[in-house]
C-alpha cells in the first residue's frame, strides 16, 4: 500500500514522522509530499526525525493570504496525487494543508485517513480558520484516525459513522518518547539550562492569531511582573518567528532579566526543556499534549481548547478567559501544590506511544486489496 502524507507546518510533521519512519517496516510505503507551510521550520525536523520529503512543494509567499496559500496548495498538489497516484492521502490536523491535500485527494477519488480526528473547539472562529479546517476535513475523509475515546464520541455525535473511526493515540506522544529516548539535547538546551541555575524553570510560548495584539500584550505583561516577583522562578521563552508575535515581545519583555527568550528551539532541545520544565505556560495545541504526557501543569492561554482531556484529567488549566487576571491565576497556580501532585499522575491521557502502529493497522484494514479479499 501507498501512503502519501500531505502537511507543511512544524507541529504536522512532529506527529507524522512517528508513522513515516514505522510505516515501511509494518508494509506501508509512505511518499511525503512537503507543502512548505513552514519552511524554515521544517528542515531541522527532516533532519532530527531521518525523513526525507519526495516532493517540496514550496508553497510559502511573503505576507501569504490565507485565500492565496490555499490557491497554490491545491494547484500544486494535484500533479503529485496524478504522478504517485497513492491508495491513501494521510492529512493530519487542522491547517491549510491538510484541507488542501484532503480537498485536492478527494476530487481525484482518492481515499483519505485524517490523523487526530474529532478535536472541536465548538468556536468556528477559535481558532481561526482551523476549528473549520479540521470539520470541512472530517467530511472529506474516509477514515478518522481519532487520538482520544473523547474525539471519537464527538465523531459519533456528529454522524461519523462508527466503523469510519479508530482510536489510535495522539503520534505526538510516540515522537516525544522516542525524542527524548534516543536523541541526546544539544548545546542550546546545555546553554540554556545552564542559565536557567537551578532556578523552577517555566517554559513559555505563544503564536496563535487569536492572541494577536491586546491579548498577547496583556499576557506578556503579566508575565513579565510573575517573573520579577519571583526570583526563584525562570521564564524560558523561545520567541515564534511570528512578526506579531516578535513585535509584541519585543515592545513588552525586552530588558526583563528573569524571561530567558531564546529563538524556536528544535524538537529534541525543546522536548528536553519540557522534560525538565516546572510548569508550562502556552497556547499551543501539541504542548497541552506533551505536557500531559510528562505530567506537567500547564496554564493555556486560550479560553477554549479542543483538548479538553488534559483538563479533565486535572493537568491543564484555561487561562484565557481571564485575560485580565492572569498575574493573579499564574500567583494562585504556582502556589497549588494539589496541582502540582494531580498532574504528575496524568498518564496516558493523549496516547501511549504506538499510535504509528495502530494507524498502520487501520489503514490496511480499511484499504489495503490484499485485505479485502482475504476477508
Ligand atoms: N516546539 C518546538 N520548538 C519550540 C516550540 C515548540 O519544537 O521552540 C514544538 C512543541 O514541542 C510542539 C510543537 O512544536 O510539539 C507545537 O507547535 P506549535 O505550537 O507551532 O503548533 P500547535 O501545536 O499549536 O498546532
Amino acid at each position: 500500500m501507498k501512503a502519501l502524507f500531505c502537511f507543511g507546518t512544524r507541529p504536522e510533521l512532529i506527529k507524522v514522522a512517528p508513522l513515516i519512519r514505522e510505516f515501511p517496516g509494518l508494509g506501508i510505503t509512505p511518499v511525503v509530499a512537503n507543502t512548505g507551510q513552514h519552511s524554515d521550520l521544517l528542515k531541522p525536523l527532516f533532519e532530527l526525525f531521518q525523513v526525507k520529503p519526495d516532493h517540496d512543494l514550496e508553497v510559502m509567499t511573503h505576507g501569504q493570504t490565507l485565500n492565496g496559500l490555499a490557491a497554490r496548495l491545491m494547484e500544486r498538489l494535484d500533479p503529485v496525487l496524478v504522478s504517485e497516484k497513492p491508495d491513501v492521502v494521510l492529512v493530519q490536523g487542522d491547517t491549510a494543508s491538510a484541507l488542501a491535500g484532503a480537498q485536492a485527494a478527494f476530487n481525484r477519488q482518492i481515499p483519505v485517513a485524517h490523523i487526530e480526528a474529532g478535536l472541536r473547539s465548538g468556536n468556528m472562529m477559535s481558532p481561526f480558520p482551523e476549528e473549520m479546517n479540521r470539520r470541512l476535513i472530517t467530511q472529506l475523509a474516509s477514515l478518522n484516525l481519532a487520538a482520544t475515546e473523547h474525539n471519537k464520541n464527538t465523531l459519533l455525535a456528529e454522524g461519523v459513522r462508527s466503523e469510519t473511526i479508530q482510536v489510535t493515540g495522539n503520534p505526538v506522544v510516540d515522537a516525544l518518547k522516542w525524542t527524548l529516548k534516543h536523541v541526546k539535547p544539544g548545546d542550546a538546551f546545555h546553554d540554556i539550562y545552564a542559565r536557567v541555575a537551578g532556578r523552577k524553570m517555566m517554559v513559555v510560548t505563544t503564536h496563535r492569531r487569536e492572541n494577536f495584539g491586546e491579548t498577547m500584550r496583556l499576557h506578556l505583561r503579566a508575565l513579565r511582573k510573575f517573573a520579577s516577583n519571583h526570583p526563584e522562578v525562570c521564564v524560558v521563552f523561545p520567541v515564534h518567528p511570528n512578526p506579531n508575535v516578535r513585535s509584541a515581545v519585543a515592545d513588552e519583555l525586552m530588558g526583563c532579566e528573569s524571561v530567558l527568550m531564546c529563538q524556536p528551539l528544535g524538537y529534541a532541545d525543546f522536548a528536553h526543556l519540557l522534560s525538565k520544565a516546572w510548569m508550562m505556560v502556552s497556547d499551543s495545541g501539541g504542548i497541552q499534549e506533551e505536557a500531559a504526557t510528562l505530567g506537567k501543569p500547564i496554564l493555556v492561554l486560550r479560553s477554549n481548547t479542543e483538548r479538553p482531556e488534559g483538563v479533565f484529567a486535572g493537568v491543564a488549566r484555561l487561562a484565557g478567559d481571564q485575560t485580565e487576571n492572569l498575574e493573579q491565576l499564574l500567583e494562585s497556580s504556582a502556589h497549588d501544590a494539589a496541582w502540582f501532585a494531580k498532574a504528575a499522575t496524568a498518564g496516558a491521557v493523549y496516547g501511549d506511544g504506538t499510535a504509528a502502529q495502530k494507524t498502520a493497522k487501520a489503514l490496511l484494514e480499511q484499504f489495503s486489496v490484499e485485505v479485502r479479499l482475504a476477508a
